[in-house]
Order: C-alpha cells, then sequence, then structure tokens
C-alpha cells in the first residue's frame, strides 16, 4: 500500500513538473495556453471547485483592511525597458492572455475596487472575439499591450514569421481599442536577442517577469496568491505576471491586493511614452 501511495506521489509530482517546463506549456498555440490547467483539473475534479473558492486572508490583512487609496503608486511613463527602474516594494500588475468574457470583466471590477492601474497583454485574435471587453479594459484607464496574434511561440518560427504575428497581434489590438498598444509580451517568455532588438526598434517596450504567479497551474487559488506573495517577498519588487483568463485569477485578486496594501506595497502604473505618436502614424 506504502509503494503504491509513493508511486502515486511521484506520478504527479512527475506530472507538475512536466507543466512547468517548455514541453507542456509552450507548444505554441493559443489552445495550449490554457491546457495545463485543465489537465491537471480533469485529473482532479475536486480542483475544480477551488478556481471560485474565495482566498482566506492572512491576520497581517485583516488589521489593515480598511486602508483605501494607499496601494496605488506613481505612474511610470517609459519609452524602454531600461526606463522601468521599479524602487523597493513597487510592483506592476501585468494580465496577458485575455480578453476573456466575464474573466476580465471581473478582474476590472476588483482592479477598480482597490483603485489600481494594471496592463493587459491582450492576444491578438482574443480582442478581435471580445472587441467589447477589450475597449472596457481601456475606458477603465488600464495600459494594453500586445502578445502575438495566436499566441505562437516565437522561438519556433522564423524571424520573418515571427515579425509577422507581432505586428498582427498589435494592429488587431489596436484596431479594436482605437488605443497605443506600446507593450509587448513573448508568449511563454520564449524571446531571441534579435526579436527582443526588432520589438524595441518598432517602437514597443518588451515587458519581462519577474515574479510568476503561476496562475496558468491547476492549484488553489489560496495557493497562488501565496506563492506570488512569497516570489515577492524574496525579490522585494517586480513585475508580476498574471493571466486574465482563469478564474482562480479573479478569485485569488482580492487576497493578493489586500495582502500588497497591508505589506506596504505600492501598484505602479505602467504609460508609454510615445503613444499618441505611434498612434497618430498608423491611422495618417
Ligand atoms: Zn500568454
Amino acid at each position: 500500500m506504502f509503494v503504491r501511495v509513493l508511486c502515486v506521489a511521484a506520478a504527479a509530482a512527475c506530472l507538475l513538473s512536466s507543466c512547468a517546463g517548455r514541453s507542456q506549456t509552450e507548444s505554441g498555440s493559443l489552445a495550449t495556453s490554457f491546457a495545463p490547467a485543465k489537465a491537471i483539473s480533469s485529473a482532479n475534479p475536486a480542483r475544480k471547485a477551488d478556481a471560485d473558492s474565495p482566498v482566506a486572508l492572512t491576520p497581517v490583512a485583516w488589521g489593515r483592511f480598511n486602508n483605501p487609496g494607499s496601494l496605488s503608486g506613481r505612474t511610470l511613463t517609459v519609452s524602454s525597458l531600461s526606463d522601468i527602474k521599479l524602487a523597493n516594494k513597487e510592483v506592476v500588475l501585468t494580465f496577458d492572455d485575455g480578453p476573456m468574457p466575464k474573466k476580465t470583466e471581473k478582474i476590472l471590477s476588483i482592479l477598480d475596487e482597490y483603485n489600481v492601474k494594471a496592463t493587459f497583454l491582450m492576444v491578438g485574435q482574443m480582442a478581435k472575439a471580445h472587441p467589447e471587453i477589450a475597449r472596457k479594459v481601456v475606458d477603465a484607464g488600464h495600459t494594453i499591450g500586445s502578445h502575438t496574434y495566436r499566441h505562437a511561440d516565437l522561438q519556433h518560427l522564423s524571424f520573418d514569421a515571427a515579425i509577422a504575428e507581432i505586428e498582427k497581434g498589435r494592429d488587431a489590438v489596436i484596431s479594436v481599442t482605437h488605443e497605443d498598444a506600446g507593450f509587448f509580451r513573448f508568449p511563454y517568455l520564449a524571446d531571441t536577442g534579435r526579436l527582443r532588438q526588432w520589438v524595441a526598434s518598432n517602437g514597443m517596450v518588451v515587458l519581462d517577469v519577474q515574479i510568476d504567479s503561476k496562475d496558468y497551474f491547476g492549484v488553489s487559488p489560496a495557493a497562488v496568491a501565496t506563492r506570488t506573495m512569497n516570489s515577492l517577498r524574496a525579490n522585494g519588487k517586480g513585475i508580476i505576471l498574471l493571466h486574465d483568463i482563469h478564474a482562480r485569477t479573479a478569485a485569488m485578486l482580492p487576497a493578493l491586493l489586500t495582502q500588497l496594501q497591508a505589506e506596504g506595497y505600492k501598484v505602479v502604473r505602467l504609460r508609454h511614452s510615445n503613444s499618441s505618436m505611434m498612434l497618430a502614424s498608423l491611422f495618417d
């Protein structure tokens, strides 16, 4: 019996570790970006309920719950990656892969409640599919960027095909929102030096990640919030990677924001310095 339990544990560990690697999460289509969570959820139906469960707050958060407004930090206007210099206890919230009905909207209302602004890196075909939600993101005052057209793994494309994906994604987001999409994030964070250079020389700022919430794993909202806070405490500051396509992300966001506020963090709002110039050139 003991051996059997060990085997099951080993198999589960194997499944989780393969999800962390590129082979499972990064095979290059929009659909696969949803796959790891679904795979684990269906293997263990009890976990499905976790995705909508509220997250318990820690005692420090209970004690300072009534502290409205103090989470919102400065606005940082940037024209290149090197301009993004965060002080200790400063974070940038980023949401990738949307817009997604219900989930993006829920996240927008939570951000509004906490009076903080985030950056949404939209997938082109998602923005095309849900233009009204993409516009809600802009109307709420958040910053937007693109994330390719179909969530392609650009390391597995030719240079020209990768550029076409990036341009198509950016154009889709701009055509839907009529707003600057001056930021870019590589799907699966799969970049190359040459592509980074191309993105920068074409008026976009690549957004890297310092704190990966790993909200794409099929774990509970509480586990995501705890992992994010632990990583943040170790790093002191940073750009946080989240996804507005997962229920667990929306479920844990109030707890994460409450905890950030309780521990004295500030959410910095990013702005691209060339936004109006870039839009003017596109609509001339
Ligand atoms: Zn993504």
